[in-house]
């Protein structure tokens, strides 16, 4: 992970449920529960202003009914 692309200077804030972030040393770094991984600040704020339109949010809705249709 490389601070330059991944820090986030402002709290950031998503309307996808897969959407996370922590805090550390006076930075943000926002997380993709569907990829599994940090992401770049720039694909951050696609999450922050596109997170309806996003593919992995659908990949990550249909996981969850496949997820409760077999439990
Ligand atoms: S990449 Fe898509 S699925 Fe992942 S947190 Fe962002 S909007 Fe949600």
């Amino acid at each position: 992970m490389y601070t330059a692309i991944h820090a986030i200077y402002h709290r950031p804030s998503s309307g996808c449920e897969f959407f996370e972030y922590e805090e550390t040393e006076g930075y943000y770094l926002a997380k993709c529960k569907v990829l599994g991984r940090y992401l770049t600040k720039d694909a951050a704020i696609k999450c922050e202003n596109y997170w309806r339109t996003c593919p992995y949010r659908k990949i990550g809705l249909q996981m969850m009914e496949v997820e409760e249709t077999t439990s």
